[in-house]
């Protein structure tokens, strides 16, 4: 199939370039200069980074002298929280640019459907006078869950803790004051502009250690040579990303998950009580593992994302998930789609059809463990991707070929099988142990 057909159903990971962008771009590419020189062309360069920061700044309803540019909102909640001198509480269900930044950072619990526990924030904030910084998600990347951060703000006021809000996935799609928050972290790809540009929101008053050290630019918060055209194509989406209208797409995604719920009631939907930004939907598919679907999804020109996107390519179990009091193989069989304000219903009927699909397909090779059926998994034409694990794929392909010379098809002649292969055993034993209780559904699709 051409890139074409392709269902991009993936963005809170990133979004295409906008339009507007790609108009600012194509001008600033004739531009030559460094912001720092001198000399008029750098005077020019000098003058456009200021007068987008100024456009941004006003769209925001901030003061411009609070916005530094950085590469992103990894850097940004890096800068915020590396440094802080004093205690760090954070969520249980923060992203990893905060959730790993600090080892001594105290994680506040969130409910089952992923809200901050306010009492428990607010005992937090009352054990000691130490400074105290407080930084929590705006809407969650996974789940889409918006968190109370009048009602978080309120209480670091109270305690006069200073309060950091990774905003990455709110901008455009919640209204909040940003004027009410201490700093702020934002990131260019997920609203359009280009990767490797971002925002942290400053406050003057509660300075902040920087990073890296070098050059004075960005108030020395961000040394280093600014990333022109990253700003340029920022201050072209910032407008457009504040009025963007996510009403249909809301209803879009409240029939995904109606529909989905026809088909398999005990999937979950995490967060589904709580507010939500519109496009966000992170749902269970019962005893499929998030890689298999991924996989599955992506065989069929669907890309979607299991939780929050890895960084090695590789689907790891969502902290987030666990953080919200679910077991491992619940958390492990979560799928994220996060819509397009454009996406059509066309698009999500065609999504709805294939994870029925690979739904069945999943289920019809689960009965095989209980020896009911045989061990053919191609009922389906959908194409499958049965596991991620290529060692896991080894041992299947080994059980297979082993049913197949021996024509058996139950699972108790499978594990004697598995046992009379010696060699078998002690190449794969610990491997598997560990890798089939992650990967349970391959191991079932195959019994
Ligand atoms: N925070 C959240 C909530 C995100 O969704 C992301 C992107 N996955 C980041 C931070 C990191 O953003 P960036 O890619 O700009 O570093």
């Amino acid at each position: 199939m051409s890139n074409q057909e392709k269902i991009y159903l993936d963005y809170n990971a990133t979004r295409p370039l906008r339009y507007s962008a790609r108009q600012e771009l194509v001008q600033g590419f004739e531009l030559c200069g460094n912001p720092s020189a001198v000399h008029s062309s750098g005077n020019t360069i000098r003058r456009m980074i200021e007068n987008s920061r100024d456009t941004i700044a006003q769209a925001l309803k901030i003061e411009s002298r609070r916005l530094i540019f950085t590469s992103g909102a990894t850097e940004s909640n890096n800068i915020v929280l590396k440094n802080f001198k004093g205690r760090v509480i954070i969520s249980a269900t923060e992203h990893s640019s905060v959730y790993k930044v600090r080892d001594d950072a105290i994680i506040c619990r969130v409910t089952n459907s992923g809200m901050i526990d306010l009492q428990y924030l607010e005992q937090l904030l009352l054990e000691t006078d130490e400074p105290t910084l407080v930084s929590i998600i705006a809407a969650h990347n996974e789940t889409g869950v918006i968190q109370p951060l009048e009602k978080i703000q309120k209480l670091t006021q109270k305690f006069n803790a200073c309060l950091h809000t990774d905003a990455t996935q709110a901008l455009g799609r919640v209204n909040f004051d940003w004027n009410s928050f201490d700093f702020i972290s934002f990131s260019g790809h997920k609203i359009g502009a280009m990767t490797g540009i971002g925002i942290l929101v400053i406050n003057p008053d509660k300075p902040l250690c920087p990073l890296m050290h070098g050059g004075g630019q960005e108030r020395s918060y961000r040394p280093g040579t600014a990333n022109f055209l990253g700003i340029l194509s920022l201050k072209a989406v910032i407008q457009e990303t504040l009025e963007e209208d996510w009403s249909s797409t809301k209803k879009l995604r409240d029939y995904l998950e109606l529909q989905i719920l026809d088909i398999s009631p005990l999937s979950i939907i995490f967060g589904r009580t709580e507010t939500r930004i519109p496009n966000t939907c992170l749902i269970t598919m019962p005893n499929v593992n998030s890689a298999t679907q991924v996989m599955s999804f992506d065989l069929n020109n669907i890309c979607v994302s299991a939780g929050s996107a890895c960084s090695s390519g590789k689907v790891k179990i969502s902290h987030t998930l666990k953080g919200m009091g679910y077991s491992d193989d619940v958390a492990n069989s979560g799928l994220r789609v996060s819509l397009a304000p454009d996406a059509t219903k066309k698009d999500v009927d065609h999504f709805i059809s294939i994870w029925k699909k690979i739904y069945l397909s999943c289920s019809d090779n689960m009965h095989v463990q209980s020896g009911t059926n045989s061990v053919d998994t191609t009922t389906h034409n959908t194409p499958v991707y049965n596991n991620s694990n290529k060692s896991v794929f080894r041992i299947i392909d080994k059980l297979k070929s082993y049913c197949l010379t021996t024509g058996t098809n139950k699972k108790n002649e499978f594990v004697q099988g598995i046992k009379e292969q010696s060699s078998f055993k002690k190449k794969h034993h610990h491997k598997t142990k560990n890798k089939v209780h992650s990967n349970k559904p391959a191991i079932l699709q195959f019994y």
